[in-house]
């Protein structure tokens, strides 16, 4: 800024100056010329009147020293002139303005160029009796001695501009530090603003503008200050916070670069060195966990899935987060839960399996003990225990079907016509639909790749639901579609109905709305568990839809 200011502030000095030097000069030239002019003109006065038409013309204007002496006669030739190399022999001047004004009567003094000398004159010419006629007695100055004498001036000039401009120098940068001091130190104060230091800072020499603008910045910077050690207190919160769940967080900008991962993170994934900019790859080569991010990315939705890593089990969940290019992923060790269950599904499995032979034995030596028994009372008790026997066995059955569902790991399907199994299971079921005088209805057909067993389960379960659940004479319909994106089974039914709070509870174990009519119609608590099973087994879609008092309806996309 100085330097610009300091040649702006010099280059104008030099220019007012130069300008001021041309104009003293060009007046100074005039007055000059006017001098001349006055000398030209007393000049032609002095030989006008010391001019004797008798006298020796040649030694008359020889005479005349620097100064030009012209005599020219009434018809323009030169009688005698103190130059006379200075023009051609015999030439006329009688047109010439100076002497045209004298014959006129109005002497005046004329600078014009004299083609005869090469140079600029100062004439001035008299119109002066000579015994019967007259003549001109002209007086002519060379400019060129006019500028002469400025000239002779111009040394003291040059050197009274040179000490002007030399003060003007002193003056202006003593000046332009002045102003420009106090800028200077609002920029160092801004420089010591943006690396950090915010501490306030008297101005020397300041203005009452910079003051206040020192002022500004001042109370900019204490709140600036304020700002970050408030936006510095959070972050070290939030990473106390982030780094102390067990569960890892990344999150990642919309190139997959990781922005943020907590120490859990990095611990799961066996990094140490700071990986903050790096792309979702470095962190682990399976595609499973990039490939997620991909689709929750694409599609802007989320995912919750199982990740084995280094020999723990992982739930991972991907969420786009909203109104961000940022997606957000979660891990939580499941290693101990899923053992857990895997260790109950084992105890349900045995447990089963334990009590499924003592009871097949109490109903074998039951069955016995109705053929050998004659005592009516007793008849009672032995059916009942049939009764109850049989109900166990059927409660067992389902649970060894569900833990055997659990731990499925390969299935072999074949090709299964759904209407196939749909008359299958009505058959099985045809004293229970008679006995409620139930409509079962059954339209359409698919041909889905399963196992048959899975299949006849699924729709056992659907269907006996659908019957058990319903009215004296209430209807079932079994539809089966297909088109070219999949199968698909619709079970309705107008019976009672499920609630919305309990819609949501159904397909757990044991879960009964009415335990008591379950009961008494011979339920488990475990269809719908089996069915869920099942369809996760295959990932088949379920769907529910019910209302109190009107039906339910129960979809499959295969
Ligand atoms: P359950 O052996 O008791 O039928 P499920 O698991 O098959 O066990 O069903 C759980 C509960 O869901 C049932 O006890 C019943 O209350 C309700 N439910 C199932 N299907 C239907 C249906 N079609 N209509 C009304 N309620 C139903």
């Amino acid at each position: 800024m100085r330097k610009r200011l300091f040649i702006y502030t010099t280059v104008l000095l030099l220019a007012g100056l130069l300008c001021f030097f041309a104009v003293t000069l060009h007046i100074t030239r005039l007055n000059n010329t006017n001098i001349a002019k006055d000398m030209v003109q007393e000049t032609a006065s002095n030989y006008a009147a010391l001019y004797n038409p008798d006298a020796d013309l040649a030694a008359f204007v020889r005479t005349a020293g620097h100064t030009r002496i012209t005599i020219i006669a009434p018809d323009g030739a030169v009688l005698a002139d103190s130059r006379p190399l200075d023009f051609a022999p015999g030439t006329n001047h009688l047109d010439r303005p100076e002497v045209q004004a004298a014959l006129r009567g109005a002497p005046a003094a004329y600078m014009r160029f004299s083609e005869s000398v090469g140079v600029d004159f100062i004439y001035y010419a008299l119109q002066v009796p000579s015994g019967g006629s007259y003549v001109f007695v002209r007086a002519a100055m060379p400019v060129a001695r006019v500028d002469g004498y400025l000239m002779q001036s111009l040394p003291i000039l040059i050197a009274v501009l040179a000490v002007i401009t030399a003060l003007c120098f002193i003056f202006s940068k003593h000046i332009i530090n002045r102003i420009t001091r106090p800028f200077e130190s609002v920029e160092r104060k801004l420089r010591k603003l943006s690396a950090g230091d915010y501490s306030p800072e008297q101005i020397e020499g300041s203005y009452e503008e910079i003051d206040s603008l020192t002022q500004g910045i001042d109370e900019i910077s204490l709140a600036l200050q304020k700002g970050i050690t408030e936006l510095h207190e959070e972050t070290s919160k939030l990473s106390y916070i982030l780094d102390n769940i067990g569960d890892g967080l990344i999150v990642l900008d919309e190139t997959q670069s990781i922005s943020l991962i907590n120490s859990a993170a990095m611990s799961i994934f066996e990094v140490r060195a700071d990986i903050i900019g790096r792309n979702l790859n470095y962190l682990s080569f399976d595609g499973t966990l990039q490939s997620a991010v991909d689709q929750c990315v694409n599609q802007d939705s989320s995912a919750l899935f199982e990740l084995p890593l280094n020999g723990r089990i992982y739930l991972v969940a991907v969420k786009r987060l909203a109104d961000t290019v940022l997606t957000m992923v979660a891990l939580s060790d499941v290693t101990e839960n899923r053992e857990n269950a895997k260790r109950r599904e084992e105890f349900f499995a045995n447990a089963s399996h334990e009590l499924k032979t003592p009871l097949t034995a109490i109903k074998g030596f039951n069955e016995l003990a109705s053929i050998n028994n004659k005592d009516e009372d007793l008849s009672k008790y032995i059916g009942s225990i049939a009764r109850e026997t049989d109900r166990m066995l059927l409660l067992i059955g389902d649970m060894l079907k569900l833990s055997e569902l659990g731990t499925t790991q390969a299935i072999s399907p074949t090709e299964v016509s759904l209407a196939g199994v749909v008359s299958e299971v009505t058959e099985a079921l045809s004293p229970m639909i008679s006995e409620k005088e139930i409509i079962v209805e059954a339209a359409g057909d698919a041909v889905i790749s399963a196992e048959h067993e899975h299949v006849y389960e699924l729709l056992k379960n659907l269907i006996e639901n659908a019957v058990r659940y319903n009215n004296h004479g209430g209807r079932v319909t079994v539809s089966m579609e297909s088109d070219n994106k999949g199968s698909y089974l619709f079970v309705y039914d107008n019976g009672i109905g499920i609630s919305p709070e309990d819609q949501s509870r159904i397909f757990e174990r044991f879960y009964r709305v009415e335990k008591s009519r379950s009961q008494k119609s011979g339920g488990t608590g475990l269809g719908l568990s089996i069915i869920k099973h099942i369809c996760a087994l295959y990932n088949w879609n379920l769907t529910l839809k019910s209302k109190l008092g009107v039906g339910t309806e129960i979809s499959v996309e295969f």
